[in-house]
């Protein structure tokens, strides 16, 4: 028969923004459940080495994250894994189902589901991500000191990308489908003034050309959107920087947004539109997007939830 299990405080998400609000909704004692979802451990699981978690000059993502998991589990927090499927915000206590045949109730819910970064969907983009092809400039440039370096994509997140890059690389080509860039003003200034970094307007990629013996990218293969001309770039990494979607499925409908599609909190705070609802990590963040910030806000989601459920009993 379906299951029905109540907590204090729902979690649903288990990257760095989940297990914190694990670990300190434990010690607050609200006995916590936390749901995993479909990728327990969360994006730090799709990587190897993280160079700037405090306190690990250097750690694999997969160790990071089961070290976070055990922390949580030793704290009180109860994890399980389960996938939620819908979230009932109108009624006391909150409803959430999981996929399992499971509902969960709660008088506060965490969201930490996070956010993903889009990819073009190339065979060959996937053959080489974490071996060339990165999504995170600011977690993978560092690998890249001394050699070429191309960027996809026309925002802000492009932009800045390719900028940041320029601090390790020889040479950045930002290359765009159209010859418009969708990024801020004063990004675009810094981006052309920058005599590291050049631009390849109306072009798509096509391939990443690779080696696998050690395996890494050796160049791309552009497409020019009108002509089809094909032309081939060296470079040993490839920054795919064309948006990012948070995983807002549960609750787009029904909390305020922003920045198409991030959870909006009140500024400092977790407190999404709905009281008793907090969010933290990367579905809240369309700036940031990184571990540590993502725990950080993990455990002012936690303090949070305490504070709202204390004004609420009795
Ligand atoms: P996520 O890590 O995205 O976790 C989301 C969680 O929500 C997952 O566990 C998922 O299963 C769960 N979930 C989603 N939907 C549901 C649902 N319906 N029900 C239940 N659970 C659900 N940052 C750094 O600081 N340093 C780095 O070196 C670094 N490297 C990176 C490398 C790569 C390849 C990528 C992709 C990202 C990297 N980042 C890095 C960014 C970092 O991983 C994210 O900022 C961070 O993981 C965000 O944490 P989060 O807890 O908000 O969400
Ligand atoms: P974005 O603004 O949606 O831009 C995505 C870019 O990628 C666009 O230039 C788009 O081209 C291109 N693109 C999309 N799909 C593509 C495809 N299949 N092939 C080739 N190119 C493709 O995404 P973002 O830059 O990640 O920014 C997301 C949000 O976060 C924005 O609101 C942005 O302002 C915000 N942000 C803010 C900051 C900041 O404030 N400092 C930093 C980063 C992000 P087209 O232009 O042709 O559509």
């Amino acid at each position: 028969m379906a299951e029905t299990r109540h907590t204090k405080v729902l979690i649903i998400g288990s990257g760095p923004a989940g297990y914190t609000a694990g670990v300190y909704a434990s010690r607050a004692m609200l006995e916590p459940i936390l749901v995993q979802g479909i990728e327990p451990g969360g994006q730090l699981t799709t990587t190897t080495e993280v160079e700037n978690w405090p306190g690990d000059t250097e750690v694999q993502g997969p160790d990071l994250m089961v070290r976070m998991q055990d922390h949580a589990k030793a704290m009180g927090c109860e994890i399980i894994g389960d996938i939620i499927i819908s979230l009932d915000t109108t009624v006391r206590p909150f409803v959430a189902r999981g996929d399992s045949g499971t509902t969960y109730t709660a008088d506060a819910v965490i969201l930490a589901t996070g956010a993903r970064a889009k990819w073009l969907g190339l065979p060959s983009e996937e053959a080489y991500k974490g071996f060339g092809v990165s999504a995170c400039a600011t977690c993978d440039g560092f690998f890249y000191r001394g050699q070429e370096i191309v960027v996809i994509g026309g925002g802000n997140t492009a932009v800045e990308e390719a900028l940041f890059l320029t601090n390790f690389a020889s040479k950045v080509t930002l290359i765009h489908r159209r010859d418009n860039l969708r990024a801020e003003k004063i990004l675009q200034e810094r981006l052309f003034k920058n005599p590291k970094i050049e631009t390849l307007w109306f072009h798509a990629l096509e391939e990443v050309v690779g080696e696998d013996n050690p395996k890494g990218v050796t160049a791309v293969r552009v497409k020019h959107v009108d002509t089809g001309a094909i032309t081939e770039i060296p470079c040993k990494g490839v920054f795919v920087a064309i948006g990012h979607a948070p995983a807002n499925e549960l609750v787009k409908d029904v909390l305020e947004l922003h920045n198409g599609g991030y959870v909006t909190v009140k500024p400092g705070s977790t407190e999404t539109s709905i009281p008793g609802i907090f969010a933290a990590g990367d579905l809240t963040d369309h700036k940031y997007r990184q571990a540590v910030t993502s725990a950080g806000m993990g455990c002012m989601a936690a303090l949070d939830a305490e504070r709202f459920l204390a004004g609420h009993q009795g």
